[in-house]
């Protein structure tokens, strides 16, 4: 990143950066992560839409923000159309997404931006991952049309996916269908199972639907996935089947589905959602008709990831923002970046940042993998995903108000891009699961799905990789964090469910902390064993040390010594070994870390072993 020269009146900007080349971590890991061939055929795209991101897409998205959809539910002749009526600077963004990028096709279709074959995810995810650095809200259109096709192509019949998948997974604009997936009711959007919404079939077979959804994202959507219990199905979750449901059917007419309004949002304020009534809509079955959950889960834990990965591009545009400004404005004679108190802020930031980009394209890698048919992805994919969406899209949240705060005055005020990046980041944590929800996924997936070996193996094989000397110690810290964890979890089904819920945020963010200091320390290996560089052991360390141990309450959260490198750290300038900070660090406390410790918490579990209940 460039250094300017600080001015006491400077209001620097990022407008016309690209957000690839200023991106060194995300080089770094691109190359890292993806074979040779696959980087030198993908880095003009990643400096493509870097560039874009930095200028078109951002002046569109801001403008998009300020022009949300309006609803337009009759034409002139009185006729109900239920139009979403999008600016132009939001059909310009998705003409970027979808025709130009390609970003919803890739993994379907052979040869989207030449692609020899279909796109690996890792690919798709760092572009997105760029993009989602300048919009925010129409990256839910995008996921949610690329998992519509890719659950028709897993469970969807023939003739459903002859008249569906040529249209969701086109980069011709002009033919483009998009999909959805609505399944929240006024029950609420956590209780799946309570949902009322009824099919009934047709003496010739046909099924159609009646009920409300609540929440309807991408409302001008032209195929939407749905839930709703046949007549006669088991309540709960169990009775639901999952539906295809078009806006308009094969012959034309418009399907008997009502978008009663738009929501007036905080956030993604570009993308319409709204509230839809099904009145006796025509629906196909899509799969077997007791999977539906499941299936709609498996499209969720898909979501999932590409929310995770906006909530990391939330980040990087928050920390980005920061840096230019610090480094471009100047108070007290010097520049902001060079106050202490700054400093420490702009390096949290970093920390997350990094830290998250590097769980989520690691995550992106795992699905790569699922794909290519490794069964043990498959089962770090069903955890990695929410692990990563329950912990970057709260953190995103904390990044982008940390941004805010460095822009101080400016970053309140909606012509700068603070106050979007804050407005955006709330979505991330309520949608497809709220945290608390996520957190008691993850509790699940470890305990009853068979994730725990799988992760264990993981971060312990990461570990395993580190040799360095002043590294060895904090990863010490982190193993025996891990078998804390394994303890914990294996203790769990003796427990009754009340304890063990108590435990599922805890035990999740040590989880995701975990998995990502495994990857910044065997990052930070290679990067010393290929260019004798510790810039990446020393952000595993400082990582590690601020999430896998409690602090000192008056302490620091980085000591002057480390806030030193903070420079050579954003430059990607060579970091010495003796950067790293010593174990016995004195201004932190001296136990390994903040995770649990033998339960002595109620009377029930140190007298006798609780039941499941
Ligand atoms: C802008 C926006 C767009 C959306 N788009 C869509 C869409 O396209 N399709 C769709 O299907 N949905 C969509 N949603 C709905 C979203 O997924 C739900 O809002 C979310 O799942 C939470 O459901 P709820 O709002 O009904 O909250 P509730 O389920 O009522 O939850 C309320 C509170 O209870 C907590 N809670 C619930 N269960 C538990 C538990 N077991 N243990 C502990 N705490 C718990 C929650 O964490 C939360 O804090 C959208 C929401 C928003 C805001």
């Amino acid at each position: 990143m460039s250094r300017p020269v600080p001015q006491q009146d400077a209001m620097p900007t990022t407008r016309g950066l690209n957000f690839y080349r200023e991106d060194a971590n995300l080089q770094w890991l691109c190359r890292a992560l993806m074979p040779r061939e696959v980087f030198e055929r993908a880095e003009p795209h990643l400096v493509a839409m870097g560039e874009a991101a930095g200028d078109v897409l951002d002046a569109l998205a801001a403008e998009a923000d300020r022009n949300p959809p309006t609803l337009r539910p009759y034409d002139e002749r009185g006729r109900r159309i239920d139009e979403v009526v999008r600016h132009p600077s939001y059909r310009e963004l998705e003409r970027l997404a979808f025709s130009r990028f390609g970003l919803a096709a890739m993994s379907h279709r052979d040869g989207v931006l030449g692609w020899p074959g279909q796109a690996p995810h890792l690919l798709k995810y760092a572009l997105v991952y760029l993009f989602s650095q300048a919009e925010f809200g129409l990256l839910c259109p995008v996921n949610v049309t690329d998992s519509t096709t890719r659950m028709l192509r897993r469970y969807g019949s023939a003739d459903l996916q002859a008249r569906y998948l040529p249209r969701l997974t086109t980069t011709d604009f002009d033919a483009l269908w998009q999909g959805t997936q609505w399944m929240t009711e006024k029950t609420g959007g956590s209780d799946v199972g309570a949902s009322t919404t009824v099919a009934r079939r047709d003496a010739d077979g046909a099924w159609r639907l009646w009920g409300d959804k609540w929440f309807c994202s991408n409302a001008n959507a032209d195929v939407a996935l749905t839930l709703a219990r046949p007549e006669g199905a088991p309540p709960g979750t169990k009775g639901l089947a999952m539906f295809l449901v078009p806006k308009v059917l094969p012959d034309g007419t418009k399907n008997a589905w009502t978008l009663n309004r738009l929501k007036d949002k905080l956030g993604s304020r570009s993308m319409a959602t709204g509230e839809v009534t099904y009145a006796g809509a025509v629906a196909w079955l899509v799969g077997e008709p007791d999977q539906g959950f499941k299936q709609m889960m498996e499209m969720v834990n898909v979501s999932r990831l590409a929310n995770a990965i906006r909530a990391a591009g939330i980040m990087r545009r928050s920390l980005l923002e920061s840096l230019v400004h610090a480094r471009g404005r100047a108070a007290f004679g010097r520049a902001l970046a060079e106050l202490p108190l700054l400093r420490q802020n702009l390096f949290e930031m970093l920390l997350d940042s990094e830290a998250a980009t590097t769980v989520v394209l690691g995550a992106a890698a795992v699905f790569d993998g699922w794909d290519a048919g490794s069964a043990e992805d498959r089962k770090l994919f069903r955890l990695l995903t929410p692990l990563a969406k329950y912990w970057t899209t709260m953190r995103a949240r904390w990044v982008a108000s940390e941004a805010m705060n460095v822009r101080a005055g400016n970053g309140y005020i909606e012509e700068w891009p603070n106050a979007r990046l804050v407005r955006d980041s709330y979505l991330g944590a309520i949608w497809e699961g709220t945290s608390n929800v996520v957190a008691l996924d993850v509790q699940r997936a470890l305990m009853r799905e068979g994730c725990l070996d799988p992760f264990l193996g993981l971060v312990s094989r990461r570990l395993a990789t580190v040799s360095d000397r002043g590294a060895k110690p904090w990863v010490d810290v982190a193993l025996r964090t891990l078998e804390t964890v394994e303890q914990q979890v294996r203790r769990w089904p003796d427990l009754s469910k009340p304890e063990r819920e108590l435990e599922a945020r805890p035990v999740a963010d040590t989880a995701y902390h975990l998995y990502a200091s495994s990857l910044l320390f065997s990052d930070g290996q290679t990067l010393r064993e290929d260019v004798d560089d510790w810039r990446k052991l020393l952000v595993a360390v400082l990582y590690a040390r601020r999430w896998l141990r409690a602090h000192a309450p008056n302490a620091a959260v980085f000591p002057a010594r480390d806030l030193a490198w903070l420079d050579a750290v954003v430059d990607w300038e060579p970091v010495p070994a003796s950067a790293l900070p010593p174990p016995d660090d004195p201004t932190m406390h001296a136990f390994a870390s903040t995770v649990w410790r033998p339960a002595t918490s109620t009377p029930t579990s140190s007298t006798s072993p609780p039941r499941p209940s």
